[in-house]
């Protein structure tokens, strides 16, 4: 599993989750239930967090949650590599496996 996006709130999660149902990618939603618990108080640890069931589909989910997502950015934590095709995590500016570039 893989986790594609953190929401800041439920309502975002089930949004971008039937994004993903639409497309037939089967996808769960973690953490909601501490959301719940903070008292409605978001905390960065009570971010409900949207897991893609199956890895070899992670980035086309990522891919359509950035297109779904009017601010975009935080929707995909995830970007395939141009040139070896390995899955690399947002924070990176180049791939870790071959050292291409991240795609603009
Ligand atoms: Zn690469």
């Amino acid at each position: 599993m893989i986790r594609v996006f953190i929401a800041q709130h439920p309502a975002e999660a089930h949004f971008f989750k039937g994004v993903l149902d639409t497309a037939g990618i089967e996808s769960e939603i973690r953490h909601e239930s501490l959301f719940g618990a903070s008292g409605g108080v978001p905390v960065n640890e009570a971010r409900p967090e949207l897991w893609v069931l199956d890895d070899a589909r992670a980035a086309e989910a990522a891919a359509l949650l950035r297109q779904q997502g009017p601010t975009g950015l935080e929707a995909s934590r995830l970007w395939r590599c141009a040139s070896c095709g390995e899955l690399v995590e947002a924070q990176f500016t180049a791939c870790w496996k071959c050292g291409a570039d991240a795609p603009v």
